[in-house]
């Protein structure tokens, strides 16, 4: 059975930076699991799918083909055989995502892609219900978190560097806000601290800090 360090919190908290540094320190794939949640999204919008009808997404997002392959060090995914990069990482993408991964069937269909990436190695998977839904038994399980501020600073900055968009910090925080809501209350998976996880708050803490903690956390036959 493969190792799995699970990763969870609202965006913007440092899971992918962190998720990604300490794979690459034990060679742990790292598996990013909203980009999965976002390829649906933007799948959906290509395709003309109303993004308030869960019928209509569940119908839709059975049939999206999704391909998962183990690539420098992360699991990449593929669509119709071409990488989604920044196409999924635009204001329009974050401003359905959260909406489009309420739906069960959309949830169901992910959750089974990430168990079966186990057949693959070691992994470090980050999303919203890692430590609670998809693999909760995890004996490496972390709750990342900051203050609303420093996570939209950290996004606009992102998004700024990457050229993706220039929005306001103002207007990076509001966005990130009604993510985390609807995250948060949704029905299914919600977004919450699971029991026996490790929270960490990295409002004050390098990147480094944050690597630091969760290493120094993990079962010592892991390290
Ligand atoms: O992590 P990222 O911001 O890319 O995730 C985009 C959206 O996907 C989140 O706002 C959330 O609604 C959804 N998501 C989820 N469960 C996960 C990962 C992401 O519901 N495990």
């Amino acid at each position: 059975m493969a190792n799995v360090i699970a990763v969870d919190g609202p965006s913007g908290a440092g899971k992918s930076s962190v998720s990604r540094i300490v794979g690459e320190k034990l060679g742990y794939l790292h598996v990013d699991s909203g980009a999965l949640y976002r390829i649906m999204t933007w799948q959906c919008l290509e395709e003309k799918v109303d993004t308030s009808d869960p019928a209509a997404i569940a119908a839709f997002a059975a049939n999206v083909a999704i391909e998962c392959r183990p690539e420098g060090g992360r699991i990449a995914y593929y669509v119709k055989g071409e990488q989604p990069g920044n196409r999924i990482r635009t204001p329009e993408i974050n401003a359905h995502a959260s909406q489009v991964a309420t739906v069960k069937e959309v949830r169901d269909r992910i959750t089974a892609l990430l168990r079966d990436m186990t057949r693959y190695g070691n992994l470090v998977v980050e999303g919203r219900d890692i430590t609670t839904a998809v693999f909760p038994d995890s004996p490496a399980r972390f709750y990342l978190t900051a203050s609303a501020e420093a996570r939209a600073r950290r996004r606009q900055k992102e998004e700024v560097e990457k050229g993706i968009a220039n929005q306001s910090a103002e207007d990076v925080k509001k966005s990130l806000l009604a993510r985390d809501a609807i995250d948060s209350t949704r029905k299914y998976a919600p977004l919450k601290k699971a029991d026996g996880a490790l929270e960490i708050d990295s409002s004050d803490l390098t990147l480094e800090q944050v690597v630091e903690t969760v290493m120094n956390a993990l079962p010592t036959e892991w390290r």
